[in-house]
């Protein structure tokens, strides 16, 4: 369930302090302590999945719960009229920099497309 040396896995567990905005028995979701925008919110499954590229049948019901409740977050902060993002990185190129499944809420401000 939990990995020792990960970060995500010690907010989990309460060992170390995040600013925890949702939980309930599933996932958990905490404001990045790096926003890059007004919003910026961290959501995981409270279960140690590295990446996307490790998520299998198994885990469907708890990635879909996961991305259900980014969604009713944002519309009980009212987010939804103006649009928010939400941004999955896997691996290297993606500038991933923590090893445990996380979507970031990003929202307060306009977007540009294509990514950076
Ligand atoms: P990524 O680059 O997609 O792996 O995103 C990892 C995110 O985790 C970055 O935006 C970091 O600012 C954020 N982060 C790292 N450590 C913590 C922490 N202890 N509490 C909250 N956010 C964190």
């Amino acid at each position: 369930m939990y990995k020792e040396d990960c970060i995500f896995c010690k907010i989990v567990q309460k060992k170390i302090s995040a600013n925890i905005v949702y939980e309930d028995e599933l996932c958990l979701g905490f404001k990045d302590i790096n926003p890059v925008t007004p919003v910026h919110i961290l959501f995981i499954p409270k279960k140690h999945i590295t990446s996307l590229d490790e998520v299998y049948e198994e885990d469907v019901n708890l990635i879909g719960h996961v991305l259900l409740n980014i969604s009713k977050y944002a519309r009980k902060e009212g987010l939804v009229e103006r649009g928010y993002r939400v941004v999955n990185n896997i691996g290297k190129d993606a500038g991933q920099s923590v090893f445990h499944i996380h979507f970031h809420l990003l929202a307060g401000r306009r977007f540009s497309w294509p990514p950076g």
